[in-house]
């Protein structure tokens, strides 16, 4: 069990063995991003929901058989996964919503969601003997990477744009990982640790052209299900930059859905940030994937910024198939989204996964998630990634003196 059966191009839809392609379509070059699909009759045949539910491993691991892992794979012991989903009424009622759950993903070791991509990758590694994985990313996949190599030995490579938050390179640094500060874009990082990849032989993590990244991902909708007793929300919002999210949470459901474990997929939504939302104008326009033009990308939210976001064909299939849609925010909701949703729910959020909230509070206001709709949204990173954001968001706290007349003067003030 668990054997990948094939990858099928999202483009063109070839189908190749699962030793036949490592990253991307040979026919449609990086756009062509693979879909790995399992024989589902013989996963039909052996598994079943509630046996699922007795196990006791609270991590992504728990889905193992669903993964694309052998039946002996070791995978790297941190944590990953099984982060709590909270029902936040208080929050629906500020959105004009019925039911409105939050899943915070910053709870994972690292703090992002990025760890499950980075888990699933590092143990497919392992399994290949493989010693080197290496990667490109605004900050977070890179931290994910650093971390769950260290819990397993091994020293990734990591080419981060110079721009990142301090706070995110220093989080790689005390992992021990070999960084490149580019002094450049995202987008030209992601090219050359693509290149130095193919010349060096290390293993390529970059998002989306690596087809295990949204494998990893897809389990935050594994455990959205099976959190809700396998009914799902009308609409699940994600924030989107490369949209390999949002390909993982879709392919997720599609796997639940293909095993008959849920009766239907919910609408998807995507958030971009307004200076970095190709996607959100490809959908509008309806322009496919194929024909998107990089865009100078341009967002205080670090995480959600792509020029030209790599899994932009899942992306746009995951919001056209299941009759979603796309949504734009300012930087200003963004920031302003950070303590509203903290003080909501209880979760601190990084600017990414925080626009998640700003975008689905929109997409309220202009009718494109409906009142009755039980909304679910997938909160990405921890607000501690990236202090000096939420320092602008909030005020000063009041100062008092060291004695007992001036504190209670400043608390009457
Ligand atoms: C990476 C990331 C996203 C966006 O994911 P994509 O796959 O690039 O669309 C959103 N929020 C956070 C916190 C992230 O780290
Ligand atoms: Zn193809």
């Amino acid at each position: 069990m668990s054997a990948i059966s094939n990858f099928r191009c999202v483009i063109c839809h070839r189908e190749y063995g699962p030793d036949e392609v490592q990253y991307t379509c040979v026919d449609c070059g990086d756009v062509g991003t693979l879909d790995v699909l399992y024989d589902y009759e013989v996963l039909r045949a052996n598994l079943d929901r509630d046996r699922l539910v007795a196990i006791r491993d609270y991590t992504m691991w728990r889905y193992r058989e669903l993964l694309p892992i052998g039946e002996n794979a070791v995978v790297p012991p941190l944590s990953v996964g099984m982060t709590p989903l909270y029902d936040a009424p208080r929050l629906a009622a500020e959105m004009g919503l019925a039911q409105v759950w939050v899943k915070d993903d910053g709870r994972n070791p690292t703090g992002s969601l990025k760890d499950r991509a980075s888990a699933l990758v590092v143990a497919r590694a392992m399994e290949a003997g493989i010693k080197t994985v290496s990667t490109a990313s605004t900050g977070n996949a890179a931290a994910a990477l650093a971390g769950v190599s260290a819990s397993v030995g091994m020293i990734p490579v990591i080419f981060v744009p110079a721009s990142a938050p301090e706070a995110k390179i220093a989080q790689l640094l005390v992992y021990g990982a070999r960084v490149i500060l580019i002094e450049g874009t995202y987008d030209q990082a992601f090219d050359l640790c693509y290149e130095v990849c193919q010349q060096k032989g290390w293993y390529c993590r970059n998002t989306g052209i690596n087809p295990f990244t949204a494998e990893g991902k897809k389990t935050a909708a594994f455990e959205l299900a099976e959190q809700l007793g396998w009914e799902m929300p009308d609409v699940v919002v994600v924030s989107v930059g490369d949209g390999n999210i949002i390909a993982g949470v879709h392919k997720g459901l599609t796997d639940l859905l293909q095993l008959g474990w849920i009766s239907r997929i919910p609408r998807l939504v995507g958030v971009q940030a307004v200076g970095s939302s190709p996607l959100a104008a490809a959908w509008k326009a309806g322009i496919n994937a194929q024909d998107m033009l990089p865009v100078d990308a341009e967002t205080i939210a670090d995480s959600i910024s792509a020029g030209l976001p790599r899994d932009r064909a899942k992306a746009l299939r995951a919001v056209r198939q299941t009759g979603g849609a796309f949504i734009a925010v300012s930087d200003d909701q963004i920031l302003q989204a950070i303590p509203i949703l903290a003080q909501l729910t209880g979760v601190f959020a990084e600017p990414a996964a925080a626009a998640a909230f700003a975008g689905a509070k929109l997409a309220v206001q202009q009718g494109l998630i409906q009142q009755a709709e039980r909304t679910a949204l997938l909160l990405t990173g921890n607000g501690l990634k990236d202090v000096r954001r939420a320092q602008q968001a909030v005020g000063k706290p009041v100062r008092a003196a060291p004695e007992i007349g001036a504190v209670l003067r400043s608390l009457s003030e």
